[in-house]
């Protein structure tokens, strides 16, 4: 990902450059750049004399002391400005430098070996890092890069080059920098830094997430591409493409300002159907919801109209840390999303991690094949008392709204029966502490695993809701990494088969009297609506971005139209051929917004 679209381009250049990166926050910005100093440091290497250790360790536990002392005043601020999740981001940070195995051991190595503290924490830090290289999991992997922020600092507050403060930025620019921290982001004044582009980072970097969260336009994972960017040049920065031009010409910043304007009008226009019904023409009501990771994501629920949430990937909370989230922070966190939804509902799903590895003091043997490995709920039930205590979290939170809970990767019967035998247990404990929780609190599960979806009228008979998560569901029906970029080609959501198992799962739901959701990605592909409305899904859960594109759409179809569509799609033998006949269909509604296919990707990912 990323790089330089155009070889040839030079520092000193002012003519017009492109660089390519990955759009974050779905805006486009002009302004004038700001180059900010967060070169690497290199650690410098020194044996010392013995006498000289003490006074080198004092340095190192000063240098650690100041770093804290710095995360510690950008956290004041995330907190002051109600960001709490991306403070939960420096917690992580601060947790690192307070960490036994690595700052403990830095002291250790420099008193054994008689090493400079850079060094020492040099070497400390390659042996972590070696570690989450091993982790076979994208998002836990670039994890690394606190360990990279850390150092950094570290290093900066050792070499007295100290880090220059985005706090302190007088005028309105665009940071441009290699790597920013989040405690850089964290500290950027809103109304000063309209945007940013970096070399590093990618979609789920802490960066980034930040980035959103604050909404703060942003390009990430640029690579050298700021080698190019001097301060005081012009920049457009497109969030939605990730591209940056450099020095645009007036015909091209004229052509993007067009471009944001459309985009603009698009999404005012959108805007009518907040309020509007999720219905068909003919009247057919489906639910649209949302999926969040975050807390802070709530505010976008709410402004789009979702009627509840659909999914609450709860991996977030587990993330980053040494410790594991006690019960008190499952359920502060699930307590505010419960209350801000409330009276809509709030589907929690159970931890969903891959590579346990990152929570430290279990170190479970390295997998495989995580994707098939102990994740989800065969990890819930190998650790019941993980398990348990955010199930105690998630009761307790069902008495402020209403909480749905939602089991990840269920393959058969017997998954549900010990998990509903563990919850017995939790219900219990809870009543004899007098403490209160909705007794009909109700149960869904992942439709994820094809055993599932072959079996689903027996699990339909044993749970409240089915939520159908097609984007493992596609994984493991087709068996195609779903990240693995040279089979994503054949990642295919309008694949004969996939169609087929959801209308299983649907029948197998609705003859059992329960409802089924979609929350995978394709839930929220305008694409896909025709066919998921004829396939009789009663919820809908997404990105809270893609709701109303969706809901314009579902409201220029009857269900009729859709039912006759899924049964031609059915008819047909290739994900091709049913993506041109439902493609065919929503021209002839759309013509003027669904010509080219570039347009359903750009807009469901916009
Ligand atoms: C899914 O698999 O479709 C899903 C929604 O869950 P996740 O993407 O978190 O695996
Ligand atoms: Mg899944």
């Amino acid at each position: 990902m990323g790089g330089l679209e155009k070889i040839s381009l030079t520092r000193e250049s002012k003519k017009t450059q492109f660089i390519k990166g990955i759009g974050v926050t779905a805006q486009i910005i002009t302004g004038k750049a700001y180059l900010v100093d967060r070169g690497k440091i290199e650690a410098p290497a020194r044996v010392l004399p013995e006498n000289q250790v003490p006074w080198e360790i004092e340095r190192f536990q000063d240098a650690v002391e100041e770093s804290k002392k710095q995360l510690r005043s950008a956290k004041e601020k995330l907190l002051h400005e109600d960001a709490v999740g991306p403070a939960y981001i420096l917690d992580a940070h601060l947790l690192l430098l307070e960490d036994k195995h690595l700052i403990d051991t830095t002291v250790e190595t420099i008193k054994q070996s008689w090493i400079n503290s850079e060094w020492a924490l040099k070497i400390n830090l390659d042996r972590l890092r070696k570690i989450f290289n091993s982790i076979d999991d994208d998002y836990l992997r670039s994890r690394k890069t606190d360990l990279d922020y850390i150092e950094q600092r570290i290093l900066r507050n050792l070499t007295g080059r100290g880090t220059e403060s985005l706090a302190q930025i007088k005028e309105e620019v665009i940071v441009v920098a290699h790597d920013l921290s989040p405690a850089d982001t964290a500290q950027m004044a809103k109304d000063k830094v309209t945007a940013f582009v970096t070399d590093m980072g990618g979609k789920t970097s802490h960066t980034a997430i930040m980035a959103r969260s604050l909404e703060i336009p942003a390009v990430v994972g640029c690579e050298t591409g700021t080698h190019y960017i001097n301060t005081g040049d012009t920049l457009i920065v497109d969030g939605i493409t990730g591209v940056v031009v450099i020095n645009p010409s007036p015909e091209i910043i004229q052509e993007y300002m067009d471009r944001n304007r459309t985009r603009q009008k698009i999404e005012r226009d959108l805007f009518q159907y907040r309020d509007l019904p999720a219905e068909t023409l003919d009247g057919y009501r489906v639910k649209l919801l949302a999926n969040i990771e975050l807390v802070e994501e709530i505010p976008s629920v709410l402004e789009h109209g979702a009627e509840g949430i659909g999914l609450y990937r709860t991996e977030y909370l587990y993330l980053n840390r040494k410790e594991l989230p006690t019960e008190e922070e499952h359920f502060q966190a699930y307590k505010t999303v419960v209350e801000r939804t409330s009276p809509h509902p709030a589907v929690i799903r159970t931890l969903d991690i891959g590579g346990d590895k990152f929570i430290s003091h279990l170190e479970l043997a390295e997998e495989m094949n995580p994707a098939m490995g102990l994740r989800a709920i065969r990890f819930s039930l190998k650790e019941p008392g993980i398990f348990k205590i955010q199930l105690r979290a998630m009761l307790r939170a069902s008495a402020y709204g209403k909480v749905k809970i939602l089991l990840p990767m269920i393959s058969g019967v017997s998954e549900i029966r010990e998990v509903k035998k563990i919850l017995n247990e939790v219900r219990l404990s809870l009543t004899a502490e007098r403490i209160p929780y909705d007794p009909h609190i109700e149960i869904g599960i992942m439709m994820e695993v094809p055993s599932a979806a072959t079996i689903a009228d027996i699990l339909a008979k044993e749970v409240n809701f089915f939520s159908i998560g097609t984007n493992d569901l596609i994984q493991y029906t087709l068996a195609i990494d779903r990240v693995n970029e040279y089979v994503a080609h054949l990642y295919e959501p309008l694949h004969p088969a996939i169609l087929r198992l959801v209308r299983q799962m649907v029948k197998a739901a609705h003859d059992a009297g329960i409802r089924v959701a979609m929350c995978g990605e394709m839930a929220g592909e305008p694409l896909y609506v025709p066919i998921l409305l004829g396939l009789e899904l009663d919820d809908l859960s997404m990105n809270s971005l893609s709701i109303f594109r969706v809901k314009k759409i579902l409201r220029s179809y009857t269900l009729r139209e859709c039912k006759e569509l899924v049964e031609a799609a059915l008819q047909l033998s290739t994900p091709e051929e049913i993506e041109e006949l439902v493609r065919a269909s929503l021209r002839q509604k759309f013509p003027d917004e669904f010509r080219e296919k570039f347009n359903f990707r750009t807009i469901a990912n916009s």
